[in-house]
């Protein structure tokens, strides 16, 4: 089969191979992928810019869905011909203390696709049974192959924060991270919803519209600081996620959140800040992180996805065939795409 392969440690070095069809084990299935989506961590693989660790050669894509070809043969609520989708936990032990509590997503040998496992930009994939996730009858596959970046809305703003009725929340960078953080946050109550964009978001500031956010803006323009300090009788925001990353937008966030707010990262920058974090202490804000997703996120979000509540086929704006993955990666890091998705 075809698969678009990272074979180095290296800038650049990812190519289309032809490799084996994945062999399942007794408790897998095999995927026929149907649709995979390029996440904005897929070309900054390709550049080899990432702060995490990666074993090459490995086919990446960890975003995707499709349909069952086979079960293994202790598989036992999946059959073939089942449209699925799955969560990106190819492996963890189940046995540690993280595993035993629903926090496998942070287990110490949890192995993600397309960073740890051979992905699916491919036309197929192995997958355990218990990452599993149907997709409901009425959700396209495109549309499902993008459940993953809902999830991690989802867990950033349901279950790593409080999203009040009410609030004002400000998120820092309208890729679909951050757009999908405001699809959530309006589903949480959210009364004021800030997006904050740079030069060359403009598209993706209009379409964070669609999703929630009640004001936008281009901080290369507009000074986004006095805007948003006009909030809560001029603390600022109650709560504000970085969906951005570099150093500049942690500060941001830190400025423009209210004394007890939280501050939510989600977005990495694997550079080195260079300034103090004592607003954390001057105003007692929380800062936390926010990483993945669990079983429960995934079921949670495709029930949002079938009862119409979250449209995640308005960020597709591009759908190519998976030898035209370089170019996809271009849409994205352009941000002329917002989703790209691959078809095998
Ligand atoms: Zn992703
Ligand atoms: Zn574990």
């Amino acid at each position: 089969m075809k698969a678009v392969v990272k074979y180095a440690l290296e800038d650049g070095s990812t190519e289309v191979r032809d490799v084996p069809i994945p062999k399942i084990g007794p408790t897998d299935v095999l995927v026929k992928v149907d649709s995979i989506g390029i996440c904005g961590s897929d070309p900054h693989m390709h550049h080899n810019n990432v702060s995490y660790p990666v074993e090459v050669p490995l086919i990446l894509g960890h975003e995707f869905s499709g349909i069952i070809d086979k079960v293994g043969e202790k598989v036992e609520k999946f059959s073939k011909g089942d449209r699925v989708t799955a969560e990106t936990h190819a492996e963890y032990c189940g046995k540690c203390v993280m595993c035993r509590t629903n926090n496998y997503h942070l287990c110490q040998e949890r192995k993600g696709y397309g960073f740890g496992v051979d992905g699916a930009y491919a036309s197929y994939v192995k997958v355990p049974e218990r990452i599993l996730h149907r997709v409901p009858d009425n959700v396209s596959l495109e549309e499902a192959s993008l459940t993953e970046p809902l999830c991690v809305a989802y867990n950033l703003v349901v279950n790593n924060m409080t999203v009040n009725p009410g609030d004002v929340v400000v998120v820092i960078g309208p890729g679909p991270i951050g757009i999908l953080s405001c699809n959530m946050a309006a589903i949480a109550g959210a009364s004021e919803i800030i997006m904050i964009g740079t030069n060359g978001d403009e598209k993706r500031l209009e379409k964070s519209k669609e999703y929630g956010a009640t004001t936008t803006i281009n901080s290369g323009k507009t000074e986004p600081l006095p805007i948003i300090k006009e909030k809560n009788e001029g603390y600022g925001a109650d709560v504000v996620i970085d969906a951005a990353g570099p150093a500049v937008t942690l500060k941001l966030a830190l400025e423009a959140v209210r004394p007890e707010g939280t501050v939510n990262k989600i977005a990495w920058g694997p550079k080195p800040i260079n300034y103090s974090l004592d607003k954390i202490i001057e105003k007692a804000i929380t800062l936390r992180g926010s990483f993945s997703h669990t079983w429960d996120v995934w079921e949670k979000s495709l029930k949002l996805l079938e009862k119409g509540q979250v449209d995640l086929s308005g960020l597709i704006t591009h759908q190519l065939s998976i030898e035209e993955w370089e170019r996809g990666f271009e849409l994205v890091e352009s941000k002329e795409g917002i989703k790209v998705v691959l078809k095998p």
